[in-house]
């Protein structure tokens, strides 16, 4: 009996391991030319991949739901959870042997049998390019002329002279100081000769491309020591925002913190080792061989590359798909700093690959990294978490991963936020409609989300239909606005819509309350006429202006016009971008262009916000729509009378996320919160037990006047340790009561920053810290 049901179970899994070889082919094939039916059929193919995805989870549930009906103990299912079901998949098309990594405890590098395969391809392939290098210099070069920005011009010999060359002939302090040239307009390796005559910049780290190409360079160190000290697959090593990281297919481990002085120690020893960047041009054939042990990087060349050939880089035993450019050697990094590690999934899709990320940050000298730590030292103690839980703001549970708890004092700044932008959408006409959470999937395939967006979407059946929470609220105002016909004269209708918003994030992904499952926005959709554009525009550029001043944010302001994949009429488009760019000009701040960088339905402006650090965050937009009404047919009746006139959509949002915005106000204010915002605004405090009562009921005068007012009763404590609990909790303002304020109906006013304002009759008191919330006053602690 146990036998037979060992070799079914053989059986089994030589056929699955022949459907995962099949389905990892198929995907791995390139289909090179994108043809409408291709594209047609991968779309149809993503819905069934998530219709399927439903019947897995169903499927799952029954048989669950069979197991506990049996009480019997049956090995779980393999099918069951969709994002793991790829951790099993063996690599049946592997040749190589590498060997499943081990937990390491100290410093011993490994060498993965691939390392040497690569280099024996590689460095026969090198000779004979620096031959023909050689020969092209003798043969074919020829005087060419460099022209410098300052418009110097020096000459120089095609295939021969370099970047690096030509800084030294100017000084080797230059030399030195240079990250990348750049080449006509194009980046360009110091040490790569140059081709023919030449536009020359050089770079250094404080230009921005630079700056990446830097990080970039550094990301190359940082993934030869991991597979020096892994052996695990390279994935992608991109450049980000603060330094760099490097993507690694590890199995099944993991990456420890603990692990990070090992790897920086590597890193350091291949820094001193200076290795020089060398790139080659290698034909997508051989670098298919050459990368035949790393399937991700076989992916890269079928999906990414799309010429007959492209470049690889060395440095040390590391040979990497690389576009470039480099910085010339290893030596270049001065300081080097691993500080983060993560785990994602191959390209972000939970259905792909677990891989683990490791970050790290590197600076041409050490007093940079000396301020970026303190840079980031300040961000720590900012950090709205840890703020957030000093303060009993919110918190975030297992159970519902990415949806926060906010604790009483959290939901008043919540709330209050919510009811400032209230208060201004009744200044500005805009009402407020209620619409619902879950839709039919079939809306969602109206609006296009489920083309586009379903992976994002939590959705689940109910009688047999497919349901989905709304990740946004713009399909449902569709429905709100077709719901009966409507006539120019009723254009514009602003509906705004602080409705809750589910996305179904990576849990991987979630930070805090900056990356969320489940958030409300300060939505609202404009449905206007052509005409209306601008004026509308105007409107929401002034609302935004009104909001970020009272923050106390000042901000910049990006036009983002029509994408070279667009939909719709140039015309409509021409029409749009003009009025945007003329209430841009109205508006009165400084603006910039980003050609281009529209989405396909519509042009839009960004908006960021400054912080107190010096940080910049994304927040509202103003984006233009006029695919949706299309897709939902919306009319208005015109002044012909005629019911064809299409409407635009404006989609816009000031905080836009409450949540992300608590996260961003939090760090902002460094949990220093404006009497208007504080959840903790007054604190009465008695000097002694005689003045208990009268605290209390000027306590509770405070509290009847609206403020969020407490008072220290502790008979445990000192008068100046209270005080100072107080000020240490950040209530705005701190009121002494002692005898002589009982005698005559008054409180003795302090900050939160120490600051005496005196002797107040509790009348005045209430009415001034009235006005300053009413206000909302930024500093209201100094102008009582
Ligand atoms: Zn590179
Ligand atoms: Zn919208």
């Amino acid at each position: 009996m146990a036998d037979a049901i060992s070799t079914h179970l053989a059986v089994q899994e030589e056929e699955i391991r022949f459907l995962t070889a099949e389905i990892t082919r198929l995907r791995d094939e390139e289909i090179r030319v994108a043809s409408p039916e291709v594209e047609k059929l991968k779309e149809e193919n993503e819905k069934l991949k998530y219709r399927l995805l439903h019947l897995q989870r169903s499927l799952e549930a029954e048989l669950q739901k069979g197991r506990l009906r049996e009480g019997a103990e049956l090995p779980r299912e393999k099918a069951g959870e969709p994002g793991k079901a790829t951790k099993q998949e063996k690599k049946p098309t592997e040749t190589g042997k590498e060997e499943k990594p081990t937990e390491k405890s100290c410093l011993i590098l490994i060498r993965p049998a691939y390392i040497d395969e690569r280099l024996k391809i590689y460095e026969k392939l090198k000779s004979e390019h620096d031959a023909l290098l050689a020969h092209r210099a003798t043969q074919d070069g020829t005087v060419i002329k460099i022209t410098l920005p300052d418009g110097k011009v020096v000459e120089g010999k095609s295939w021969k002279t370099t970047p690096y060359q030509i800084a030294c002939g100017i000084s080797q302090g230059l030399a030195d100081n240079t990250v990348i040239a750049k080449v006509n307009g194009e980046l360009w390796d110091l040490d790569r000769p140059l081709e023919g005559d030449t536009a020359l910049e050089l770079l250094k780290f404080d230009n921005e491309e630079a700056q990446a190409v830097y990080w970039h360079s550094s990301a190359h160190i940082l993934g030869e020591a991991m597979e020096g000290y892994y052996g695990g697959c390279l994935c992608y090593g991109p450049p980000v925002e603060n330094g760099f990281y490097y993507d690694m297919f590890l199995e099944d481990r993991g990456v420890s913190s603990n692990e990070f002085p090992s790897l920086e120690s590597i890193c350091k020893t291949i820094i001193k080792e200076k290795q020089p960047f060398e790139r080659l041009e290698i034909s997508k054939e051989t670098l298919m061989e050459m990368f035949k042990y790393n399937k991700f990087k076989c992916r890269i060349l079928n999906e990414k590359v799309n010429t007959p050939s492209t470049t690889v880089y060395r440095c040390g035993p590391l040979i990497d798909l690389c576009r470039g450019p480099h910085v010339r050697h290893t030596g270049k990094i001065k300081t080097f700093k691993i500080y983060k590690n993560s785990s994602t999934y191959w390209e972000g899709k939970a259905d792909m690959e677990t891989l683990q990320r490791i970050y790290g940050i590197s600076f041409p000298d050490s007093k940079t990294m000396k301020e970026w730590e303190k840079f980031q030292e300040e961000a720590r103690n900012r950090d709205h978490r840890k703020i957030g839980k000093e303060q009993e703001l919110f918190f975030f549970h297992d159970l519902s991963p990415g949806s926060c708890f906010f604790l009483p004092r959290g939901a008043f700044i919540y709330n209050t936020l919510i009811d400032f932008i209230r208060e201004e959408y009744h200044k500005r006409n805009f009402t407020e409609v209620a619409s619902p959470n879950i839709y039919n999937s079939k809306l969602w395939e109206t609006s296009g989300h489920w083309q586009h967006y379903s992976e994002n979407m939590f959705s689940f059946e109910v009688e047999q239909e497919i349901f989905a929470l709304k990740p946004m609220n713009c399909p449902g105002h569709c429905l709100m606005y077709d719901h009966r016909p409507r006539s120019w004269r009723e254009l514009p209708i602003r509906f705004a819509d602080f409705g809750v918003l589910h996305r179904n994030e990576l849990s991987g992904a979630l930070t805090g309350l900056t990356r969320v499952r489940r958030f409300q926005q300060d939505d609202a959709h404009i449905f206007c006429t052509m005409e209306q554009i601008e004026e509308e525009m105007k409107g929401c550029l002034d609302f935004l202006r009104t909001v970020y001043s009272v923050f106390g944010f000042s901000f910049q302001l990006h036009l983002s016009t029509r994408p070279e994949k667009f939909l719709g009429d140039v015309m409509i488009w021409d029409q749009a971008e003009k009025q945007l760019e003329n209430s841009l000009n109205e508006f009165g701040e400084p603006w910039k262009l980003n050609s281009g960088d529209g989405a396909f339905y519509g042009p839009k402006i960004d908006i960021k916000i400054k912080d107190a650090i010096g940080r910049y965050h994304q927040c509202a937009t103003i984006q233009l729509d006029f695919q949706l009404p299309i897709r939902f047919n919306l009319t208005y009746v015109g002044k012909d009378g005629e019911d064809k006139n299409r409407p635009v959509i404006i989609h816009r949002a000031i905080l836009g996320s409450v949540e992300r915005m608590i996260a961003i106000l939090t760090e902002n204010y460094g949990g220093k919160w404006p009497l208007w915002l504080s959840p903790c605004q007054v604190m009465v405090v008695p000097v002694g037990p005689s003045c208990d009562e009268y605290a209390q009921q000027v306590g509770n005068q405070f509290f009847d006047a609206g403020f969020l007012a407490d008072v220290d009763l502790d008979p445990g404590c000192t008068l100046n340790k209270k005080i100072r609990n107080a000020q240490l909790a950040q209530y705005n303002f701190i009121l002494v009561v002692g005898e002589k304020e009982k005698a005559i109906n008054a409180v003795n006013v302090r900050t939160r920053d120490n600051k005496v304002h005196g002797e107040t009759a509790v009348i005045v008191a209430i009415e001034k810290l009235r006005k300053l919330k009413n206000l909302r006053t930024k500093n209201a602690e100094e102008e009582f």
